[in-house]
């Protein structure tokens, strides 16, 4: 008889050195991170009725339980909007690398959301609240910013800092409080980071089903020929945007809206900098068998922010005029995406890459010659070679 998704997970987790332990560790600091969010909020005089919503499950923060809670509450939401979907399992994995990762075993699909990311994007969600009036261009309506560009870059690049120094990300500076619409943001576009990351791997969940016809034991994506190719990883992206985009749609609430495209492109921001930090700062293999991450982030940007640019993008018909709506909406996802760029450091760390030559570093010719293109960059005399295909092998899994 076929085990249950949830014996797998426990099979898994046992397999890693400490796993149980691990999680649990990592589970406690949530705790503990929620608890000090309590605090501070009861000791600036938070009112009450703003403490229990910040008890609640959602809010991922305010009581204990408040992580695994969110998690459970945000895949059956995206499982209820897509009834197609295989049978699935998604949990928290001690890890703290910012990533997620999907398995098909004979009974469903098992995704790992691994608890860097929460890290991650809480930072950098907190961070992007802190200077709201600036990127939306409207400070009346959100208040005065609490942080400058070049401070938000500041924290959020001392805490890469840390963590690609092998640091655990630092639970006070996380420790960050907003109120009233602010707040409402925070945990709209926190949650939306995070289901994102479900939706993308519930994507590849879908697109394996109908691959394998004899679904194999549980092993890692890796070794599935689909989970690796630039087609699936933007069917999967594809498909989370359109599972996004049916949860917030521009026409009903445009701060919900952008507080999803923020969400989505936040997790991609976050992959993005530890992509071209890496590739600036060492001559390791770069391993990647994504579409380059902040060419993805322009995506989620366009198609969550402004999904009517995105369309016409995708059109061969010539443009329409703009309303005044879609210039406001494009000036906001433009600010977004600059911001975004600025704060992680992409924008620094990819200049310092692609002034190195990028060839023998694992990527394939097909993403080498994106990036040339994308950025303006001559190709080299001796052009983009096959080695390089037969490197690109390891999946990094989002
Ligand atoms: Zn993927």
């Amino acid at each position: 008889m076929p085990s249950t998704l949830e014996e797998r997970y426990e099979k898994v987790l046992r397999s890693l050195p400490d796993g149980p332990a691990l999680l649990a560790q990592a589970l406690a600091l949530e705790d503990e991170y929620q608890r000090l969010t309590a605090k501070l909020m009861r000791d600036n005089g938070a009112p009450n009725q703003v403490l229990r919503d910040y008890a609640s499950a959602p809010a991922l923060s305010g009581n204990g339980k408040a992580a695994m809670e969110a998690l459970a509450a945000l895949s059956n939401q995206l499982c209820g909007a897509n009834p197609d979907l295989p049978q699935v399992l998604v949990r928290w994995w001690p890890e703290r690398l910012p990533s997620a990762s999907c398995a098909m075993g004979e009974s469903g699909a098992l995704i790992r959301v691994n608890l860097g990311m929460l890290t991650h994007l809480r930072l950098l969600i907190h961070l992007l609240c802190s200077c709201l009036g600036s990127i939306t261009g409207d400070e009346a309506r959100w208040g005065e910013d609490r942080l400058t560009v070049d401070q938000a870059r500041g924290e959020y690049l001392a805490m890469i800092d840390e963590f690609v120094g092998g640091e655990p990300v630092p639970l006070y500076k996380t420790v960050l409080v907003h109120w009233g619409k602010r707040e409402r943001f925070r945990r709209v576009a926190t949650l939306a980071g995070l289901a994102y990351v479900i939706a993308h791997e519930l994507g590849h969940a879908d697109l394996l089903q109908a691959a394998s016809a004899t679904p194999g034991p549980f092993e890692v994506s890796a070794a599935e020929p689909e989970m690796i190719s630039h087609e699936a990883e933007t069917s999967a992206d594809k498909a989370a945007f359109r599972l996004l985009r049916a949860l917030a749609p521009l026409d009903q609430d445009e701060d919900l809206a952008f507080a999803y495209a923020a969400g989505a492109a936040s997790a991609l921001a976050i992959q993005a900098c530890l992509f071209w930090f890496k590739a600036s700062h060492s001559d390791e293999t770069l391993a990647w068998t994504h579409p380059v991450p902040d060419l993805r982030l322009g995506m989620a940007c366009l198609a969550l922010g402004d999904p009517e640019e995105a369309d016409r993008l995708a059109s061969p018909t010539p443009r329409g005029a703009s309303s005044s709506t879609t210039n406001k909406r494009q000036a906001r996802i433009a600010a977004l995406k600059l911001w975004l760029d600025t704060v992680t450091g992409v924008s620094l760390f990819r200049e310092a890459a692609l002034a190195r030559d990028l060839r023998g570093r694992g990527l394939s010719p097909a993403q080498l010659m994106t990036l040339y293109v994308a950025y303006g960059i001559p190709v080299p005399d001796k052009g983009v070679s096959h080695v390089e295909e037969r490197q690109a092998g390891e999946a990094r899994s989002l």
